[in-house]
């Protein structure tokens, strides 16, 4: 299938026409002319990063001294690190919030991944063991690139479409998931921050995902609507490229609600493909897969799910909300394909961003009274109902004050902050393990 760069419409908080500049890390690129860099340089300020001295030379004879940063090979195994990133920064006269880095190397991107800046990966495949820690945005070539710059493009379709004024372009990624040795195609509408990660508290889609499956709250399936809508349009994206007979969700363990049901039921009627969640249950009250390690999860889902039916020929999409490490869904693509489907594709609202980070963005949001973390929420009722905000419990808690800030006042506040920057953190991957398991 071939790969759709930036199919549909939708918003995140940066747009790719609002970038003001790029650092570009030339050596991950081969065979590119000084031409075609020329072509992004005339539309965009650039700065060229490179750590060989022959490309130097030809990108300074192009481009004059001052757009072209030379970093030593030892150091450019760490770039772009927090030196690199001031460097860029001067260089391009921006704030971290106007550029975004350019790479084709995964560790360029997964480093510039921690800071506020954005980050985009030149990749025609990603492979799922590359997902843990994905960038703002992934081209194909140098010419999507140009595209993307040339048009409103706000990262992920996923991410982007919670807003209200959503009306651009953004991305869906298609993953080659390696699923017992069934290779299947897993779709990804966003990327999801779990509770420790610094960009949780930055992030809308993740708080989205996350508040919409607590149970007897306000804002409990507040978003079905909206994350039905995510599927379906990525479902008759692929109904235009082959034929898709029915969907199914991750069966619930027994006696459990089925939070999917009614977005199943919507994609299934609004999509005219099979529904087959009545034939596709879970056997065993397992042990939540939360509390696990990645090799405990594959071990404590064998055998779990039935398919009581005949699937043969059948091209079968699969959905669930959060990935993490894939175990529950090689399951299930094991039990559907034992069932004779043809063919299982995979679509997710999110991959779990679960990898270590080298460098974190400071500050977070600030309450204004108590100068604490504020907490992303959504109003769950009133005239404000489904709208982000940020919320003080620390005023609440201790004077009953409930000390809020509007989501756009506060990343406002934030983008113009001079102090708005990047420090090294010591990588803890026990830390990081114990984190995962709690914060899921
Ligand atoms: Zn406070």
């Amino acid at each position: 299938m071939d790969y759709p760069s930036s199919q549909f419409g939708v918003v995140m908080f940066r747009c790719t026409n609002e970038l003001k500049g790029l650092a570009i890390d030339t050596d991950s690129f081969t065979d590119i002319p000084v031409e075609e860099w020329n072509r992004i340089n005339e539309r965009i300020k650039c700065v060229f990063i490179t750590s060989d001295a022959g490309t130097e030379k030809s990108l300074v004879a192009a481009f004059g001294n001052e757009k072209v940063l030379y970093i030593p090979q030892f150091q450019m195994k760490l770039s772009p690190n927090r030196t690199t990133h001031k460097k860029v920064v001067n260089i391009l006269k921006s704030a971290n919030f106007d550029i975004a880095y350019v790479s084709g190397n995964y560790n360029f991107v997964k480093n510039a991944r921690s800071f506020l800046s954005g980050s985009i990966w030149v990749k025609q495949t990603v492979d799922y063991r590359n997902t843990n820690i994905l960038p703002d945005l992934i081209v194909d070539d140098i010419e999507d690139l140009l595209k993307a710059i040339n048009e409103n493009i706000y990262g992920f379709f996923g991410e982007s479409i919670l807003f209200p004024n959503s009306l651009d372009k953004g991305i869906i990624l298609f993953v080659d998931f390696d699923a017992n040795n069934n290779p299947i195609k897993l779709i990804t509408a966003g990327r999801y921050f779990p509770s420790y990660h610094y960009m949780a508290q930055l992030h809308p889609y993740s708080r989205a995902i996350y508040l919409n499956k607590q149970t007897d709250k306000p804002y409990t399936g507040l978003f079905n609507e909206k994350f039905a809508g995510i599927y379906k349009n990525i479902i008759n994206f692929l109904k235009e490229k082959t034929t898709i007979d029915g969907v199914c969700s991750v069966p619930v363990k027994p006696n459990k609600v089925d939070n999917f049901k009614y977005i199943i039921d919507k994609i299934s009627k609004d999509c005219n493909i099979e529904n087959y969640n009545d034939k596709f249950i879970c056997i065993k009250d397992y042990e939540d897969q939360k509390a696990l390690s990645s090799g405990e999860r594959a071990e404590n889902i064998i055998g779990v799910f039935q398919y009581n039916g005949d699937l043969t020929g059948k091209t079968v999409v699969i959905i669930d909300d959060i990935v993490t490490t894939g175990a529950t869904l090689r399951e299930c693509v094991r039990t559907l394909k034992k069932s004779g489907a043809k063919e299982v594709i995979a679509v997710v609202l999110a991959i779990n961003q679960i990898g270590p980070t080298y460098w974190r963005a400071t500050p977070l949001i600030s309450c204004p009274y108590c100068g604490c973390e504020m907490i992303l929420r959504v109003a769950g009722k009133g005239q404000n109902r489904g709208q982000f905000f940020y919320s003080c419990l620390n005023c609440f808690h201790s004077s009953g004050k409930n000390s809020t800030k509007k989501f756009k006042t506060a990343w406002k506040e934030l983008s113009d902050n001079e102090d708005s920057k990047v420090e090294q953190i010591a990588i803890d991957e026990n830390q990081i393990e114990e984190n995962w398991r709690g914060n899921l």
